[in-house]
């Protein structure tokens, strides 16, 4: 099988101070981490390259050169190798342009049965990529998958976290899956992985590269990005055993009529 794993290099949020300068988070540099979720993706695809002799994984990412370093951290947790997008045309890439570049990308590298992604990232947290670089392809979508059931025959069986419990479906490969974080935990890269990680070439490629232009890849503006204005809220406390806290509730919600 040939994996791809979406990998994004974001700000570390652990670390990132309150300050939202304008219209980018984290824009001096701070700390950044492979996004979170997209450690589960690589976990899972991973373990089906795993089950699945002679397969194939690649860490894909859009980013700034500086994001060699996500892309090496997947090395170190397994893949096989690596590919950053990286193009000054691109510092403004908006949800579609991002996701026109993967697409691109991905039919460059060619026969590729799955995609992996995480559910969002933490930084932008649109959780649209994936389902557009799906739709570009034509390939079929399975988002917020718990866990990979079984991949057979030209198809995938997974099972998707709903916010009505747990949904079982299947769909024709090559598909596009976005996971959510039920379904692995993440190895630890072992030493000897972090050093050929850290010898890895990863290959740069630019928009030209891709077949496209930079008329494709022209991004809506965006004007502004700010925190909304602050509120003043009052905090009741409700004291008393819990039987007396939920009546002087109960009766508190009636009198303001929310119940
Ligand atoms: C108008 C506009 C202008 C923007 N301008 C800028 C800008 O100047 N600079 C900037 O940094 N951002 C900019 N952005 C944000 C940028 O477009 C998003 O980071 C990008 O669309 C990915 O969306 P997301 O972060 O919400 O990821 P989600 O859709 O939440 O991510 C889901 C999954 O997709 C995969 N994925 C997402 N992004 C990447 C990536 N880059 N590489 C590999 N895999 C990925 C990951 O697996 C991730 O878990 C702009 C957005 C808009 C709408």
């Amino acid at each position: 099988m040939k994996i791809v794993v979406l990998v994004k290099q974001t700000p570390d949020t652990a670390k990132l101070s309150k300050r939202m300068d304008g219209l980018q988070l984290s824009a001096d540099g701070g700390p950044r981490i492979v996004n979170p979720w997209d450690e589960y993706a690589i976990e899972a695809g991973l373990v089906l390259a795993e089950k699945n002799k002679g397969s194939k994984v690649t860490a894909l990412c859009l980013g700034k050169p500086e994001a060699t370093e996500a892309l090496k951290r997947a090395i170190a947790m397994g893949a096989n190798d690596a590919v950053l997008i990286s193009d000054s045309v691109l510092a403004q890439a908006d949800s579609l342009v991002t996701a026109k570049v993967l697409a691109a990308a991905i039919k460059k590298i060619g026969e590729v049965d799955l995609v992996l992604a995480g559910r969002s990232s933490i930084d932008g947290n649109n959780a649209a990529t994936a389902v557009q670089i799906a739709a570009l392809l034509d390939m079929s979508m399975l988002s917020y998958v718990a866990s990979i059931e079984a991949v057979e025959e030209g198809s995938i069986t997974a099972v998707r976290a709903v916010e009505a419990g747990r949904e079982t479906v299947s769909d024709n490969l090559p598909a596009v899956i976005s996971v959510v974080r039920e379904i692995n935990e993440p190895r630890y890269p072992s030493f000897m992985k972090i050093r050929k990680a850290t010898k890895a070439k990863i290959p740069i490629w630019g928009v030209a590269d891709l077949g496209l232009s930079d008329g494709d890849v022209v991004p809506q503006v965006l004007w502004e990005m700010a925190l909304p204005p602050s509120r003043n809220a009052k905090i009741d406390l409700i004291n008393g055993t819990p039987v007396e806290a939920a009546k002087l509730l109960a009766d508190k919600l009636m009198s303001e009529k929310v119940i």
